[in-house]
């Protein structure tokens, strides 16, 4: 009887491992880590084992475990303690980490990844015998080409050990399948499969590391005196000071003493810009990851962090890999939205879980960005994070000049052409005559937000979700934002059959095609999710930009971020009011960090650059902060509004969505939860309401908030939560509610 048994975690939302005796001819392979296959009702998963123990569970017959997949374990005891500790903080299950951690190839049974090669047969085993085969081939010439051309790849031949390529490369020169199937018969030559490593390690290190400045300098030695007393330490420093350079001399220094780095970047076509720079510096133990990869090439970077990169560098994935050694994690650009992964669970914000891992790592972390979050400089100055300041740009250039045009006043005085005020054309058209760039930002894709009948006022809108469908002039669509959901743009009027259909509002492709009108000699590009989706195209359109075939680039928040152009003169933000008015808590912030960020791109090395701001609130004090340029005011304004309404950094906020098909089931679920949860929380509760969108893909969704004290516990609010939740669903009738917590949701 066997007395071993295994906690295993499987990839589903349960909320706690499940337990299986270990037969006994599994014994000795069973250990932590490990990938099993155990059944689950009636289905079989691929799990891991967590622990091995010999407490047989009590309240339940335990059932053997299938078959243990690996020799040695796929993860490591600290990436098993990461995800507990995720899984504890973001209230959800374990198996559901797993399944954001692994590759889904390493999910399911793992086959060798083979390719089938070729080589001489071993009954060819001397000069002699080898040119008697090619005199047997002169009356068949694609069959002696073959050989030939095998035998030049080959080069000098060990008879014993002949070389053995693969067949894709030896039939890429023109050589048939049929002849070498003919050689193959014929003894000649022979098959063989062999397991394959797909991973490019051709890069060659050898360029040398950048040499810093003085402030630069002094910036990365305040970093290594605070990190001897800090786990994390932020460096505040604005565009183009450099801090890329920096983060290459901080990894240089772990591979010194022999530790791995991990840089993390919160867009994966920003890691493109970087990788050729660190690859000419360190070569080939850098490595990239991302789920641009395909599954198989994500499993073979995913072994080969152990065994052969030293440096990371990639999206937020890429925390999930089993590294040995991590001695450093920068998290650059650490202010974006992006690092947080909103669905599905794990919804964990990136920048948070690498300290975590940090942590187990006993490693260092870098914040790196010119516009801090709040939360990040609130930790700085109340001492939990170390603080660098780095306020001059690498060249010595000035920060570009700040216009700001009031688009009320501009309009009254007929002085607004679409969506362009006559300082900005003035602006453009200046730029391009001295044949400098201009970049354009407009914070909406499509052509219009919404379009409307002008005779009857009617609005098109998604059957199954609460907005108004946005017209989109490519492909001539009402597309849906919230859930894909596509239209044609009908003619005439579904409600009164009127032809008048007015679109109404604006997005990048009504600044491209009215920019084309007032330039039509300029080479306009768009950058947006949509011009993006193709899988080169982020890379290609930037790249064209670099090389300066293009002019203006029009985009949204995708041309915001990290990228470094040197003859950008004039970045034009056209419309500033989407971005404040925007109904959350973070609207002043986010603004503040995408208009610093955009302004940043303009002006480079000896010119300075110019911004014009368009904007219906002039005297918006936010805007008056960007202009200045000035951080801490944004910054202290911000702690204002958060602290007078209890938001984080002051509290710890997690959502609660409930969804459901049918409102009159939702709306008194909702109720229930409030009163299951209002007794113990109290005023830390707000909801349920509504949110602005409250229908998404045929679901009502009625919202919570629990504002928490910074430093409650939360292990004791996440059991209680998942309690009353469960409690709900047994509820009559409430069985079909979906419920989503959010821990930190913005
Ligand atoms: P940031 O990320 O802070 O906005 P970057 O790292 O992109 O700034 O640097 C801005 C520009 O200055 C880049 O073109 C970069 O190559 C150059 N640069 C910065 N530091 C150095 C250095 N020490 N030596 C050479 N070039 C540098
Ligand atoms: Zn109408
Ligand atoms: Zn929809």
């Amino acid at each position: 009887m066997s007395v071993i048994f295994a906690d295993v975690i499987v990839p589903l939302a349960l909320n706690r491992l499940l337990t299986y005796s270990v037969p006994e001819k599994l014994e000795s392979m069973a250990a932590a880590g490990k990938r099993v296959t155990v059944p689950v009702g009636k289905k079989s998963y691929t799990g891991l084992i967590r622990r091995i123990h010999r407490h047989a569970p009590e309240s339940y017959a335990v059932k053997d475990l299938l078959a243990i997949l690996d020799d040695s374990p796929t993860v490591t005891e600290i990436q098993l303690q990461h995800w507990e500790q995720l899984a504890g903080y973001y209230l959800c299950s374990p198996g559901e980490v797993m399944k954001a951690a692994l590759p889904a190839r390493l999910r399911t049974v793992f086959r060798p990844l083979t390719e089938t090669c070729v080589r001489l047969h071993p009954s060819i085993s001397s000069e002699e015998q080898l040119h008697g085969c090619l005199d047997a081939l002169k009356r068949a010439a694609k069959q002696e080409a073959l050989l030939l051309s095998y035998l030049s790849f080959a080069g000098e031949l060990d008879f014993a050990h002949p070389h053995e390529m693969p067949k894709k490369q030896l039939l890429q020169g023109g050589q048939t399948a049929a002849a070498l199937t003919a050689c193959v018969k014929k003894n000649i030559l022979m098959l063989v499969t062999r397991e394959t490593g797909r991973l490019d390690l051709s890069a060659t290190a050898g360029k040398a590391a950048p040499v810093l400045s003085a402030a630069q300098q002094q910036a990365r030695d305040e970093i290594s005196v605070l990190f001897r007393q800090k786990n994390v330490v932020l460096l505040h420093g604005i565009t183009a000071s450099g801090k890329t350079e920096i983060y290459i001399d901080l990894m240089a220094e772990q591979l010194r003493h022999g530790r791995q780095a991990l840089y993390l970047l919160p867009e994966i076509a920003l890691t493109t810009q970087i990788i050729d720079r660190l690859q000419s510096i360190f070569g080939n133990i850098v490595g990239v990851y991302h789920s641009k990869y395909s599954d198989n090439e994500r499993a073979e970077i995913y072994h080969a962090v152990s065994s052969h990169y030293r440096i990371i560098l990639g999206v937020r994935s890429s925390l999930f890999l089993p590294f040995d050694n991590l001695g450093l994690i920068i998290v650059d650009e650490e202010h974006e939205t992006s690092y947080k992964q909103y669905d599905p669970a794990p919804r964990f914000h990136t920048r948070d879980a690498a300290i975590m891992l940090a942590q187990l790592h006993r490693a260092s972390v870098l914040l790196g960005t010119a516009t801090p979050s709040v939360e990040s400089y609130y930790n700085a100055h109340a001492g939990k994070y170390g603080l660098v300041t780095l306020a001059e740009r690498y060249y010595q250039a000035l920060p570009p000049t700040m216009d700001v045009v009031d688009t009320t006043r501009e309009r009254k005085r007929k002085k607004m052409h679409g969506l362009f005020s006559q300082p900005l054309l003035d602006a453009i058209g200046e730029a391009l005559s001295k044949n400098e760039q201009v970049i354009l930002f407009q914070n909406r894709r499509g052509y219009s937000p919404f379009v409307q009948c002008s005779e009857c006022g009617h609005i098109p809108r998604c059957t199954r979700c609460s907005v108004s469908l946005t017209y989109h002039r490519q492909g001539n669509v009402l597309l849906c934002h919230y859930c894909g959901a596509s239209q044609p743009l009908l003619a005439v009027c579904p409600e009164c059959k009127s032809p008048n259909i007015q679109t109404k509002g604006a997005g990048t492709e009504r600044a491209e095609d009215e920019l084309q009108l007032f330039f039509p000699q300029a080479r306009i590009a768009r950058l947006d999710l949509d011009a993006a989706r193709a899988k080169h195209a982020y890379s290609h359109i930037l790249g064209s930009f670099a090389q300066r075939r293009i002019d203006i680039l029009v985009g949204t928040q995708m041309i915001t971020k990290g990228l470094d152009f040197e003859h950008v003169s004039l970045v034009g933000i056209l419309n500033a009011d989407t971005l404040l008015n925007f109904p959350d808590f973070r609207a002043h912030e986010r603004s503040f960090q995408l208009m610093t960020q955009v302004s940043g791109r303009a002006g480079r090395k000896d010119k300075q650059g110019r911004v014009i701001i368009q904007t219906a609130q002039p005297s918006n004090p936010i805007i008056y902060l960007v202009r200045k340029a000035d951080y801490n005011g944004l910054f202290n304004l911000q702690l204002l509004e958060r602290r007078e309404f209890h938001f984080p950094p002051y509290s710890r906020l997690t959502s609660i969505t409930l969804k459901h098909r049918q409102p009159d089931i939702l709306q008194p679920a909702a109720e229930m939860l409030r009163n299951l949860l209002s007794p113990a929380l109290q005023q830390r509760l707000t909801g349920p309401f509504q949110p602005a969108v409250n229908r998404i893909q045929n679901r009502y969704l009625a919202c919570f908030w629990v504002r928490l004290e910074r430093d409650a516990h939360a292990g004791a609010l996440k059991h209680f939560l998942m309690e009353q939740l469960a409690a709900l669903r047994r509820q009559r009738g409430f069985s079909g509610i979906e419920a989503t917590v959010d821990v930190d949701p913005f």
